[in-house]
């Protein structure tokens, strides 16, 4: 169904980019990865997605901190691979710490990172993707973009901002034959959470497995993690043709986090 379709993944490179990269991958798309890594690992990880599913697969380190890298990064997939239909707005980074504390500078790469770099890309992809009369967007926003949490200024903020950019561009594009939807993933076992793993768990002097269970127990009900796998599949569903008038929503995969 999406056989030939293109998607440029941002953040890519491991975690949930990596698992919507290797779905859309499984289901013909070519790909153009992006991310941070260590240049040989990057490249077995192309090689292998390309050879496992007999796609192209192009990869390009653009930092998405800087707006100029990620227009050129737009352009760089429309050049090597012909089109963006499928945009994914997924890196992110992290940092914890009381509002009183929070370092501005991490404040502004979150919000450089986990809001604005999707701005850059939608404004740039959006014009093509009208002309194509196809596209798909998707956000990858977070719990965070619909509920607080102690610590997480910048990323709640951002992630708050994502879904709201996320419901004014499906506003924008309706009836175009673009969509762009925000996914809402809970506690999903990637680089990114291990850190706050292994501060709790040494908070609490338990082991890394009981600092996992106990990280989980506060807001998963659960108890378990989301896997990138399942939300890879989601964002292929989004992409297809029935979903064609699912736009400007915030999906939750939270293990029931949301609900409470
Ligand atoms: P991850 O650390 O494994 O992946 C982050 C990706 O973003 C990596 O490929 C990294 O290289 C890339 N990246 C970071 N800064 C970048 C920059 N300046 N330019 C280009 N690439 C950059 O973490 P993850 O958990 O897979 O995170 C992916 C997304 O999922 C993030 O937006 C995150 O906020 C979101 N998310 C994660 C969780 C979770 O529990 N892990 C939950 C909800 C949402």
């Amino acid at each position: 169904m999406l056989s030939g379709k293109i998607a440029l993944v941002t953040g890519s490179t491991s975690g949930i980019g990596l698992g919507i990269a290797k779905a859309l991958a499984a289901q013909g798309c070519q790909i153009m990865l992006n991310g941070f890594g260590d240049p040989a690992a990057v490249e077995r990880t192309r090689a292998a997605l390309e050879a496992e599913h007999r796609v192209r697969v192009r990869y390009d380190d653009a930092d998405l901190t800087r707006p100029g890298e990620v227009t050129a990064l737009v352009d760089a997939t429309l050049e090597a691979l012909g089109a963006v239909d499928i945009l994914v707005n997924n890196a992110g980074i992290q940092h914890t710490a009381p509002v009183d504390a929070f370092p501005p500078e991490k404040w502004d790469a979150i919000l450089a990172t986990n809001l604005s770099a999707a701005f850059h890309a939608i404004q740039r992809a959006v014009p093509a993707m009208k002309e194509r009369g196809f596209g798909r967007i998707v956000n990858t926003a977070s719990v965070h973009g619909l509920v607080g949490s102690v610590n997480k200024a910048a990323y709640v903020a951002a992630k708050h901002g994502l879904v709201g950019l996320t419901k004014v561009v499906a506003l924008e594009t309706a009836g175009t034959g673009i969509t762009c939807n925000a996914i809402c993933p809970g506690w999903t076992h990637t680089a990114l959470i291990q850190q706050q793993i292994v501060a709790r768990a040494q908070a609490l002097g338990v082991t890394v497995e009981e600092g996992e269970r106990e990280l989980l127990s506060e807001k998963q009900p659960s108890k378990q993690f989301v896997t990138t796998e399942q939300l890879g599949a989601l964002v292929v569903f989004l992409c297809s043709d029935a979903a064609a008038q699912l736009t400007g929503a915030a999906v939750p995969v939270d293990g029931g986090w949301t609900a409470q």
